[in-house]
């Protein structure tokens, strides 16, 4: 492995109240933190420098245990961190596969050595990560993955393919999920070729990575080998968790190296994501669209915008239903794929209502096109909303088996060995 060093993890506790309790409610956790970042903060630290401080306290992942960046604190009082970084001004730990999917896998079955050495880094942005899950066979049913994992004694040699790998091109290290076994490989190792490729809407966020007998140390096996299956779904589970939240600009007046950093890091981090917005419909833009366009008193035209508005307020609420449940401390309900169903829907809609507004002129791209092509843009990429992250038709199984307990979707491969089931591609 040829990755960067990774810093050793600390095992700070939290810093306790002046009458030496840790602080247990919303308004005490407040002034603890402001506390902190006062004594703290300097806008000239590197911002590594900055994150591992953050994590040292505990304030970096504050729901994340003790000695591991975190403080153990409740959901609730975790956001209400969050929401104080952001308001002090201040960065806050990294975003990204490392640290909202690698990390807590790692905490939940990763070894003591795994996460030593990865779980400070993912936090501090030092080392980044990517999902090596999907295959060009294997996308809705994971399960029929064909990449292979074969100990050559004092490791793991992998042989497969993997796709649509977000990132893949510049994370240092994978999350991959093979046939018999799991690892974290190094990108650009021998045996490792990633591929970039190329989108119909001009993007190119995805890459396919091919595996010829890449190298995996034996450590490098997150959980037992023979139970990759287990970890895989705790990455799922996490990944349908995670609200499609980008972090917000920088504060007016942020200035210093550390900021400096952050913005660099944000800019190549969003670069993948940089359709992300019109992949969503951009259902914001459609009421000053149609006022421009002179359609705002066609009566077609206003019944499909007050559609797209229905359908984004009820996400909100029951946006906002979950938001309540987790401040609770209740376990995620169906919120997550009816959350994830609902977007798709407020995408189409919104593409729909910005089709009719544009017409034909909505398909141009260049100078003089509608929103400088970001109309067309639009078209091209809601598409993708339905796919990611598992497909509207894995949601509905989902609601439909979970929640409202319908039988079991028939498979007719459950019980054969793995040669023997059919799959596609
Ligand atoms: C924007 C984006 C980012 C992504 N990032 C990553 C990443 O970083 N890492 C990664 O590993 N993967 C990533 N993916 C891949 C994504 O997880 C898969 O595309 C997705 O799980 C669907 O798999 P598939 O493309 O193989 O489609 P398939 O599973 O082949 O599905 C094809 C069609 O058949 C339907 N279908 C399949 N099975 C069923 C069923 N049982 N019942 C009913 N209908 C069914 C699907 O709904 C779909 O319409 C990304 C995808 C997108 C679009």
């Amino acid at each position: 492995m040829t990755g960067r060093p990774a810093a050793e993890a600390t095992t700070g506790e939290p810093a306790a109240t002046a009458s030496g309790q840790a602080a247990t409610d919303a308004t005490s956790i407040r002034a603890e933190l402001r506390r902190w970042i006062d004594a703290h903060w300097d806008p000239e630290l590197s911002l590594a420098q900055w994150r591992a401080l953050l994590a040292d306290s505990g304030w970096a992942c504050p729901a994340w245990p003790l000695g591991w960046c975190g403080r153990s604190l409740p959901p609730a009082l975790a956001e209400v961190v969050t929401g104080e970084l952001a308001q002090a001004g201040v960065p806050g730990p990294a975003e990204g596969v490392g640290r909202t999917l690698a990390a807590p896998v790692l905490l939940s079955h990763g070894s003591e050595d795994l996460k030593r050495r990865f779980i400070l880094p993912a936090v501090t942005g030092e080392i980044t990560w990517c999902q090596l899950f999907s295959e060009p066979g294997a996308g809705s049913d994971l399960a029929g993955l064909a990449t292979r994992a074969v100990s050559d004694g004092e490791g793991w040699l992998v042989t497969g393919q993997k796709v649509w790998s977000t990132g893949a091109a510049t994370a240092d290290f994978g999350l991959l999920l093979a046939r018999t076994d799991a690892g974290v490989p190094k990108h650009r190792q021998a045996g490792v070729e990633v591929r970039p490729l190329r989108q119909m809407n001009g993007h190119a966020s995805f890459n396919e990575v091919f595996l010829d007998r890449a190298q995996v140390p034996a450590g490098h096996v997150i959980g037992e080998p023979g139970d990759g299956w287990t970890v895989a779904l705790s990455v799922l589970a996490h990944e349908r968790r995670l609200a499609p939240s980008r972090p917000g600009p920088a504060p007016a007046g942020a200035a210093g190296r550390a900021w400096r950093e952050a913005i660099a890091e944000r800019t190549a981090a969003a670069e993948p994501h940089k359709w992300y917005p019109q992949r969503a419909g951009r259902p914001d833009l459609v009421i000053a669209r149609a006022v421009a366009e002179g359609k705002a008193r066609d009566p077609l035209v206003r019944q499909e915008i007050a559609r797209l508005i229905e359908l984004t307020w009820t996400a909100r609420w029951t946006a906002a239903r979950a938001a309540a449940a987790r401040a609770q401390g209740r376990p995620p309900g169906p919120e997550g794929s009816l959350g994830k169903l609902a977007s798709s829907a407020i995408a189409r809609q919104a593409a729909r209502v910005h089709s009719l507004i544009a017409g034909a002129s909505g398909m141009l791209t260049g100078a003089g096109s509608p929103l400088d092509g970001t109309i067309a843009e639009i078209f091209l990429s809601v598409p993708a909303i339905s796919i990611a992250g598992g497909t509207d038709e894995i949601q509905r199984t989902i609601i439909g088996e979970r929640i409202l307990g319908l039988p079991k979707e028939p498979d007719a491969g459950r019980d054969l060995p793995f040669r023997d089931v059919p799959r596609s591609g």
